[in-house]
């Protein structure tokens, strides 16, 4: 290949970092001015471009446009920057980019399927250019974050997640396939915006929805085999839980918003119990939004105390109560109730509003799982200050816009005594003289290693006990040190590591459970997993 080519080719530009040997042997002379400018480098001048931008989405748009330039730059970037810059690839800018993906859009990122595909999705996925393909995270952009449905503009979570998936997880990018599914938008502002994306219609429903979507399956399996990993993401809840169902007994599927936010939760909140010295069994838990993170996280929290107090699921549900639109989930109103909030229908008489059922339930733990905003008032915390020594309280919806409250509200209404993470990330908090620091609760401390974990074991299928397996990894790698500063999660700057062992939690379980084809079992996974990381130093070209 031509030396003009190798640059403007981002899985092997180097930049300036290509040697005068490299330049000799590839017709680089001349392309190039004559510095040699190694990695670290070229990440410190990076670093501080991007910090001259005040613009979140400015700094977001620099990221992809390097991410297309020159990949393992971006990478090494990212993960020697991760603290600073998960809130610029991901969540919260990341929604702000999908709202406005029309506008930004330069250069398409991932697979786009739309309703005039079908029929020949095989075709389309062979216009993919990588055949290896491990991972593919999916949406139909119908719930992008708490924004509601972005249609085919979506597409920047699945090209997020990946990023992810690579940075914190070391999946190598040319594994990774973002695919958009479309079928129209019920955005009426979209359809009417001139330089909107997707198809200009109304969302197909039923049983072409659900074709679509079986070609899909159907072609992934057949051009990248049994184990392809396909994570579901930002699908509206009337079709994310059919969709998991359907498929988790054919595919290897899983669901980030059900059962990746189930697991980061329930580690956080395996954390809390040694904070607060009483066990998951013995708390009352109350959840703003009963949808797929909601009550995804209360059939793994009700899991997880089941097989700790050894009692039936049944019971284990009986602690956990989940308010929705409607009000408080009781059981008069079980008929009506979509299938899964069934299991969380107890007995109890009808209450409307948040801090109805905060007084009349008086849980040890609140989370806000809504998607909307400025839910957890001064009144709903002020309460859970009143009978809880350390109100636990977790504001899960993204992005920051939708946030139940923010760090400073949480601290300064329970007056510096709760115990708080959030879906996005806030700064520290000053309060009478301390500093507070949150956590963040989110599904990407989970996914990226639980994928690891899963394709280093050739694991065919997900189970439960895979997500209980990463929620206790999590949860050991939170430190003496975090806990003193009342975190729940371990910081992110130690990410990669975390993922590791994650991974080989989550690979050690698909083997006791038989769900592993990757034979031998390695003797030492969390080496096995470190040693599957990509990474993102240059390699030499001779
Ligand atoms: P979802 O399936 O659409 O569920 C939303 C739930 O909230 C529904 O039960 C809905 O009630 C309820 N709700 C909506 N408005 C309400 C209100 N004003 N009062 C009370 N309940 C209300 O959405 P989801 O997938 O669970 O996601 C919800 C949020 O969680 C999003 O903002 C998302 O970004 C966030 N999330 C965060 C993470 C993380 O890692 N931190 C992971 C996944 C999702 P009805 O059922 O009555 O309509
Ligand atoms: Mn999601």
């Amino acid at each position: 290949a031509s030396g003009y080519s190798l640059l403007r080719d981002p899985r092997h530009n180097k930049g300036l970092a290509f040697t005068e040997k490299e330049r000799d042997a590839h017709y680089l002379q001349g392309l190039l001015p004559p510095a040699v400018v190694p990695q670290h480098l070229q990440v410190k001048k990076m670093i501080h471009n991007i910090r001259q931008y005040q613009v979140p989405l400015q700094k977001y748009m620099a990221m992809m446009d390097l991410q297309e330039r020159n990949e393992r730059l971006f990478y090494r970037l990212l993960i020697d920057n991760v603290e600073e810059l998960l809130p610029v690839v991901y969540t919260p800018t990341v929604g702000e980019a999908c709202q406005k993906y029309g506008s930004i859009f330069k250069q398409p990122q991932g697979l786009f399927i739309s309703l005039k595909e079908k029929g020949k999705v095989l075709e389309v996925l062979k216009n993919w250019p990588e055949r290896h393909i491990q991972v593919i995270v999916v949406t139909d952009g119908e719930r992008i974050l708490g924004l509601g449905d972005l249609g085919c503009q979506g597409m920047g979570i699945p090209v997020g997640k990946l990023a992810l998936y690579t940075a914190l997880g070391g999946i190598r990018p040319s594994a990774c396939l973002p695919v958009t599914i479309d079928v129209g938008t019920n955005n009426e502002a979209l359809l009417k915006d001139e330089f909107y994306i997707g198809l200009r219609q109304k969302r197909a429903t039923g049983q072409e929805y659900a074709e679509l979507m079986h070609e899909f399956m159907t072609a992934v399996k057949q051009i990248y085999g049994e184990k392809i990993l396909v994570q579901f993401e930002d699908f509206a809840n009337h079709n994310a839980f059919d969709l998991l169902s359907k498929y988790g007994s054919t595919h290897l599927v899983f669901n980030d918003d059900i059962q990746g936010t189930a697991s980061v939760v329930l580690s956080g909140l395996l954390s809390a119990q040694k904070l607060v010295g009483k066990p998951l069994a013995d708390q009352t838990y109350l959840f703003l939004g009963a949808g797929e993170a909601g009550t995804g996280i209360a059939e793994l929290i009700a899991l997880e105390i089941s097989k700790q107090t050894n009692t039936p699921l049944e019971e284990a549900r009986k602690k956990i109560w989940l308010v929705d639109s409607k009000g408080l989930i009781v059981n008069s109103r079980k008929e009506s109730l979509q299938h899964f909030k069934k299991p969380w229908a107890h007995e109890h008489e009808p209450v409307t509003g948040l801090l109805n059922a905060v007084k009349a339930l008086k849980p040890n733990v609140l989370i806000g799982s809504s998607g909307v905003g400025k839910t957890f008032t001064k009144d709903v915390v002020e309460a859970m200050a009143t009978f809880n020594e350390r109100p636990i309280i977790l504001s899960l919806s993204n992005p920051t816009s939708q946030s139940e409250c923010t760090a400073e509200e949480a601290y300064t209404w329970s007056k510096g005594r709760a115990i708080f993470a959030s879906g996005s990330p806030f700064d520290p908090v000053e309060y009478e003289g301390r500093t507070f620091t949150s956590g963040q609760a989110n599904n990407a401390y989970i996914f990226p290693g639980f994928g690891l974990g899963l394709i280093i074991s050739g694991a065919i299928r997900v189970h439960d006990d895979m997500l209980l397996a990463a929620s206790e990894a999590l949860a050991a790698q939170v430190a003496e040190e975090h806990f003193a500063k009342g975190l729940l999660y371990p910081p992110f700057s130690n990410i990669r590591k975390i993922s590791a062992e994650i991974a080989a939690k989550v690979a050690a379980k698909a083997y006791e459970l038989g769900l592993a084809t990757r034979l031998p079992q390695p003797e030492n996974l969390v080496k096995y997993a470190e040693s599957c990381m990509y990474s993102p130093a240059y390699r030499s070209y001779r």
